[in-house]
C-alpha cells in the first residue's frame, strides 16, 4: 500500500477493485495528493461518492467521515451537510459522468447557482462502464457501445461546439478545470484550487476505461493504443477521429466573485434571530 493510501484510506479498501490499467486510480490519487499538499487531515474532509465505477471505488474508502448519494443525489446531501457543518470543513464529492452530467445535472446546476462551497471531481469514462458499457452523455458521437451497436447518434456534452463546463460557468460556478488522468501536478494544482475555493468548484478529469470503452468502442485491448487515443483528445488540433478538442487546464476562475450560499444563509439567519430578539 503506498504512503498516501496508508495515510488517508481504509486498509480493507486497498487494493481497489478497478480493472487493471483503468485510469480511475490516477484520478483518485490526484485528489489525495491535493488534500495532502494542502495539509488537510482525515478530520478536515467529508467525502461523498456517487454511483458507477467512480462511486464504487471511493465508497467508504476515505478514513474520515464519508457518505454516498447515488444516481445524482450526492449534491442534495452535500447541500444539507454544507449548511449544517462548520465552514472550515471541506466537502469533496467524487462522481462519474452520469452522476454529474446526466441524472444529477439539475442538482449540480443548482449547486453552481448557489455557489455552494463543495468540490466536485468528475471522473469521466465516457459512458456507463460499470454496467457493461452503455453510451452516456460524454460518449463521442458515432462510437459503438453496448447500447449503440451501430454507433451513437447523439452528440456528447463535449461536441458540436458545446462544452458542459460553459453551462456550469453560466450557472454560477466559481472554479472550473479540466484535465486528463495522465496529467500530473497541473491536475493536482487545479484540485487544490478547487478545494481551497470558498464556493462551487468542479474539476473534470477524463480517464480511459480499458475494459468496456477500450474493447468495444475502440476495438482494442492494447492499453498503449487506448492510452494514445485518449491523449489525442487533448492535442492542440484535437482528435481527428472524434472531432473533439478539449480545453485543458483552468477553464474558469472567478474565486471570490460571489457570496457562498451556506455562509450567507447562516449570516442571514443570525440577523433574523437578532431582529426577532430585539422585537420580542
Ligand atoms: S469498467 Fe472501465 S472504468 Fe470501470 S473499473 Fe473497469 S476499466 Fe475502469
Amino acid at each position: 500500500m503506498d504512503w498516501l493510501a496508508k495515510k488517508y484510506l481504509r486498509p480493507r479498501k486497498i487494493p481497489s477493485t478497478a480493472c487493471s490499467g483503468c485510469g480511475l486510480g490516477q484520478v483518485h490519487k490526484k485528489v489525495l495528493l491535493a488534500i495532502d499538499q494542502l495539509g488537510l487531515t482525515t478530520e478536515d474532509v467529508v467525502w461523498g461518492a456517487g454511483i458507477g465505477c467512480a462511486g464504487r471505488q471511493t465508497f467508504n474508502t476515505w478514513k474520515g467521515d464519508n457518505f454516498s448519494g447515488t444516481h445524482g443525489r450526492v449534491y442534495a446531501i452535500a447541500t444539507g451537510l454544507r449548511v449544517a457543518l462548520p465552514a472550515e470543513k471541506k466537502i469533496i464529492l467524487t462522481v462519474g459522468d452520469g452522476d454529474a452530467f446526466g441524472i444529477g445535472l439539475l442538482h449540480l446546476l443548482h449547486c453552481a447557482r448557489r455557489n455552494l462551497d463543495v468540490t466536485v471531481v468528475v471522473a469521466d469514462n465516457f459512458g456507463y462502464q460499470s454496467t457493461g458499457g452503455q453510451y452516456g452523455y460524454t460518449t463521442p458521437q458515432g462510437y459503438v457501445t453496448d447500447s449503440s451497436p451501430y454507433g451513437t447518434r447523439e452528440p456528447g456534452w463535449l461536441q458540436n461546439g458545446i462544452d458542459i463546463l460553459t453551462l456550469l460557468e453560466n450557472a454560477g460556478a466559481t472554479f472550473l478545470a479540466r484535465h486528463s488522468s495522465f496529467e500530473g501536478q497541473k491536475a493536482v494544482d487545479s484540485i487544490k484550487k478547487a478545494i481551497a475555493n470558498k464556493g462551487f468548484s468542479l474539476v473534470h478529469v477524463i480517464y480511459p476505461c480499458v475494459t468496456h470503452f477500450g474493447a468495444v468502442s475502440l476495438k482494442s485491448r492494447d492499453k498503449e493504443e487506448i492510452f494514445r487515443w485518449f491523449e489525442g483528445l487533448f492535442r492542440k488540433d484535437g482528435n481527428a477521429a472524434t472531432g473533439i478538442h478539449f480545453k485543458r487546464g483552468v477553464f474558469h476562475d472567478a474565486r471570490g466573485s460571489r457570496p457562498e450560499f451556506a455562509s450567507s444563509l447562516k449570516e442571514w439567519t443570525l440577523t433574523l434571530r437578532h431582529e426577532a430578539d430585539v422585537n420580542a
